[in-house]
């Protein structure tokens, strides 16, 4: 007898959907199988039973342009669970010179006592100091085994120029750390920003033009480079262009070791929103593309050029963003996303962009291995963390702020017909989220995970594991 038991769902298992039972047994996946048997059964017929999402990349309580994004570690927890996620990775903040394991001491500290579903970091970092580079190499025995650095922001003194790049990358490649980059021309984009200040021209539209498609392709090309030079992983953040999800196939069967994410605001959204009266309040960097652009990349991700879907979860509320004053460099720039992740990738699925398999595996599996959570998260393998989403394939749905529980007051989607929802989430055995029910998990009942290094599948020749 097993103390938790969904029963009679599909479950999600090796690449495609079983008709099974899971049992859980404390905070573990005890057994997949038919008849099972527990002290406690829900029914999860007609129900799809998917490993947990990991949200690879979220930003909660970063200050940007005189506003911190909206979300902290309490209320993103909450509006990722209730979206099916629980597990994800923030960033830590450089001050000044320090090293990475100090301002890693402070974020955790941070997050301690407020997430409330599993979390790690990625080490961020804008110079690349003395106490950098000394404390890099126990960056991983602190379960920490990616580095994340700029090829933009010059202004704010986050931009690596080519120098930067290359010591950074051979010191990872020989400490085992993947680096993920933001890869957009910093020095272009500067440039391109001061022509259009000079014209009084920083309104929204001015965004994807001082930010063309190819200043993320050009430094996609000139990282694969790198990486190739000396074999480093790299990993590149919210790719915005099918253009750019096509090149980092391109170098990866070039020899690079590279591959990347992208994110739900570029496969829905393009840069017609930016049009319209409250056009800044979709003003994110990488800017949303043209149509053509956001369709490209639906093939590409269908193609197996990129291995993730993260969210660059960074909420502002309307007040927030009209404190812009019709300038772009004081705009607060991102958007909310990491509760409606699984849903929006999912639907993905249903309008026949992805097979099942890639939705999935997109947002739960490859994010965990890329990011050594694997299997631990990611899964639904008896002995790791029973981390469940229990999905309605069914269920109609339409975005709405008001029943999101982001704390911003806009979504970027409102309105969207979505095919399937979120109704329970599990994490290590609890139920934390229930469609019926709500959020019933703990302020503080997250636990940090020691991660191990990527697996190295994701970064070679052949293109995805199958
Ligand atoms: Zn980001």
């Amino acid at each position: 007898m097993f103390e938790l038991v969904l029963k009679g769902g599909q479950v999600f298992w090796g690449d495609a959907l079983i008709q099974a039972d899971l049992a859980i047994d404390g905070s573990q996946i005890a057994a997949v199988g038919s008849n099972l048997k527990g002290k406690r059964e829900i029914d999860v017929s007609a129900r799809w039973i998917l490993p947990g999402a990991v949200d690879a990349h979220t930003h909660f309580s970063l200050p940007f342009a005189g506003a911190v994004s909206a979300d902290d570690f309490y209320s993103g927890s909450i509006a990722g669970a209730c979206g099916g996620v629980t597990t994800f990775i923030d960033f830590t903040a450089q001050i000044g010179d320090e090293g990475v394991l100090d301002s890693l001491a402070r974020r955790r500290e941070q997050a301690e006592g407020l997430a409330a579903i599993d979390y790690s970091f990625h080490a961020c970092i804008g110079r690349y100091s003395p106490k950098v580079v000394e404390q890099l190499p126990l960056l991983a025995s602190h379960g920490v085994t990616s580095l994340k650095i700029f090829m933009a922001y010059g202004k704010s003194g986050l931009m690596q120029n080519d120098t930067g790049l290359l010591q950074i990358l051979s010191s990872c490649r020989e400490n085992g750390i993947l680096v993920t980059v933001h890869a957009e021309n910093g020095e272009l984009i500067d440039h391109l920003t001061d022509q259009a200040a000079a014209a009084n021209n920083l309104g929204i539209e001015s965004l994807p033009m001082t930010r063309p498609v190819f200043t993320e392709t050009e430094a996609i090309r000139r990282i694969a480079d790198f990486s190739r030079y000396t074999g480093c992983k790299v990993y590149i953040v919210h790719v915005s262009s099918g253009e750019g999800a096509r090149i980092i196939g391109e170098e990866r069967q070039k020899g690079a070791l590279i591959t990347g994410e992208t994110c739900p605001q570029y496969l829905y959204l393009d840069e017609s929103r930016l049009a319209g009266a409250n056009g800044h309040l979709w003003g994110c960097c990488p800017p949303i593309r043209s149509r053509q652009q956001q369709q490209l990349l639906w093939q590409r991700f269908a193609c197996g050029d990129l291995a993730v879907v993260a969210t660059d979860h960074c909420p502002f509320t309307t007040a927030d963003k009209n404190t812009w004053e019709n300038r772009i460099t004081s705009l607060p720039m991102g958007l909310p996303g990491i509760e409606t992740l699984p849903q929006l990738i999912l639907n993905g699925v249903h309008r026949e962009k992805i097979s099942l398999q890639q939705a999935v595996k997109a947002i739960s599996e490859n994010p965990a291995r890329i990011f050594g959570l694997y299997p631990r998260k990611g899964s639904l393998m008896p002995g790791t963390d029973a981390d469940i989403m229990v999905y309605s394939p069914d269920c109609n749905q339409e975005i709405s702020a008001t029943k999101l529980h982001m704390k911003t007051d806009y979504s970027p989607y409102e309105g969207l017909q979505c095919r399937g929802c979120n109704e329970i989430t599990i994490l290590r055995g609890k139920v934390i989220f229930s469609r019926q029910d709500g959020w019933q998990g703990e302020k503080g009942g997250g636990q940090f995970v020691s991660r191990y290094s990527a697996d190295a599948d994701f970064f070679i020749k052949k293109g995805l594991p199958a």
